[in-house]
């Protein structure tokens, strides 16, 4: 499967959790999770470990999100959201028994990697309604960003960035410079 497949099929999956989910911002991932028959484990990690995705034979698959005091509640979303990619593009792809995906702050982005990232931001922070509060929110441009970050329970630099990724552009062009 090339890396297009793989991201194309992120952003359906993603939009079917919205839509059979009837989902609301913030999308409720522990939700999403115990549909997908997921058990989520919240543990105490070192720092350089965000989560881990473990499938073994014979008992539900278990997501863990490190709890640490470093990783901020929205960091840990972006995690849950990103193994429950793990999850659902390895079941589209193949069916092992056995799998295991450790996620650590480092490493080279592999385009499976890529792909559940791209699960989670959708997932988090779907087309429609990061359009729609931009929008919205025009008169109130200074905290724009964080506002529409605390709505979809991300953080300002996630949500920047999806910004920057659909186009929207943060700086008034008629300010100049
Ligand atoms: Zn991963």
């Amino acid at each position: 499967m090339s890396g297009l497949h793989f991201e194309d099929e992120a952003e359906r999956l993603a939009y079917k959790a919205w839509r059979t989910l009837k989902l609301e911002p913030p999308a409720d991932l522990d939700r999403v999770a115990e549909k997908l028959g997921l058990v989520v484990e919240y543990r105490e990690f070192v720092p350089q470990i965000d989560g881990f995705y473990l499938r073994l034979p014979h008992t539900p698959p278990i997501i863990a999100v490190n709890s640490s005091y470093v990783k901020p509640l929205e960091r840990r979303r972006f995690t849950l959201a990103h193994e429950i990619g793990h999850h659902l593009l390895a079941r589209r792809i193949s069916n092992p028994e056995r799998l295991f995906f450790l996620d650590t702050e480092r490493g080279r982005r592999s385009v499976l990697e890529r792909a559940c990232d791209r699960f989670a931001a959708l997932l988090l922070m779907p087309e429609d309604l990061v359009r729609s509060y931009f929008a919205e929110l025009e008169s109130n441009r200074s905290k724009r960003v964080a506002v529409m970050a605390s709505r979809f329970g991300v953080s300002t630099w996630a949500m920047r960035r999806r910004l920057r990724e659909l186009g929207l552009n943060l700086w008034d062009k008629r300010r100049g410079g």
